[in-house]
């Protein structure tokens, strides 16, 4: 544990502020706070497994079975392929509903294949995020070649840069979400990130690989990174979860800048989580959450499209 001990493992926790939980050193840990990462020289590699949410039914035994919201299952892994993206081509035009495509080709989002599972879909380069529709992703391979399949299209180079290595450096990742936005902009300039996952080497556009590997070296096992000066990177097991953790960090850090700006004014500090209530929350966040967290997102989109989008792709088993 020596070598350990000098290495900080870093938490993202999005909700219900940007309190992050702090640097945990093999010194300081207690059996109680190991939950999902074990303190050795290498972090466990990420799990595989989607973490399904454990519903309570409320009621008695009694109580009538009820609709829920759960990420659904798949008749074949095509069927699979139709339903990420779907939910992509919906996520990018939240996004950009949301004003995420405003520095014009910058941003983007990718998601795992699932039949080539080392090839990725990604927005085409200079297209308007809130028009997208699925037939419009590019299929990349994982040395950046634009495949047949996809929309033949180019694509950001950076994107590539930046997401085949977060793509490839965490296999449990399925999508990434990548915008530049005000507030994480302004937030990362101001230096105190200590807590956070952060990528504070910002080399200008990433277009030398190794910026990608370094960006993922930072995210680690994190669900997010902040990239200094420049905006933040999300990852997930869904589309719609990176999507929700792009969003709610974005939230989150524009509360805080206003909180602590307010604080500054007056003189006072705001008022912390403490590490037990915020790492609580922070496991209650699993996959399945934070897919459930972005469905009123996405059935804003498919009503919006008039008939243009599906609420479900056929071969989708709802799960019960
Ligand atoms: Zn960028």
């Amino acid at each position: 544990m020596s070598r350990a001990s000098t290495r900080l493992l870093r938490h993202i926790n999005v909700t219900p502020s940007l309190r992050q939980v702090r640097p945990i050193s093999s010194s300081s840990v207690t059996s109680a706070s190991i939950t999902s990462n074990t303190i050795t020289d290498k972090p466990p590699p990420p799990p595989q497994e989607f973490t399904y949410g454990a519903y309570q039914k409320v009621g008695g035994p009694s109580a009538k079975p009820v609709h829920t919201i759960r990420i659904p299952k798949f008749e074949s892994l095509e069927a699979e392929r139709a339903f990420r993206k779907l939910h992509h081509a919906a996520a990018l035009r939240w996004l950009g509903y949301n004003g995420y495509n405003n520095e014009g080709a910058g941003g983007h989002v990718t998601v795992r294949d699932p039949i080539l599972t080392d090839h990725y879909w990604i927005n085409p380069h200079g297209k308007s995020f809130s028009h997208m529709r699925p037939e419009d992703l590019v299929l990349v391979s994982k040395g950046g070649e634009v495949k047949e399949g996809g929309n033949m299209h180019s694509i950001n180079p950076a994107g590539h840069i930046i997401h085949s290595a977060v793509h490839e450096a965490r296999p449990d990742v399925v999508a990434a979400v990548h915008c530049h936005s005000v507030p994480s902009k302004a937030f990362s300039a101001m230096g105190f990130y200590n807590d956070h996952s952060i990528y504070e080497g910002f080399g200008g556009i990433a277009f030398k690989a190794d910026e990608g590997v370094h960006i993922a070296q930072a995210l680690g096992n994190t669900k997010g990174v902040i990239l200094q000066n420049h905006g933040h990177l999300t990852v997930a097991k869904t589309v719609d979860g990176a999507a929700f953790l792009f969003g709610a960090m974005d939230r989150c850090i524009q509360a805080q800048l206003l909180a602590d700006a307010a604080c500054a004014g007056r003189g006072t500090s705001t008022i912390k989580i403490a590490h037990e209530e915020a790492e609580y929350t922070r496991n209650t966040y699993n996959d399945e959450m934070v897919y459930i967290m972005f469905q009123s997102a996405f059935e804003d989109v498919v009503r919006a499209s008039n008939g243009e989008f599906p609420m479900h792709v056929q071969g989708e088993i709802p799960r019960e």
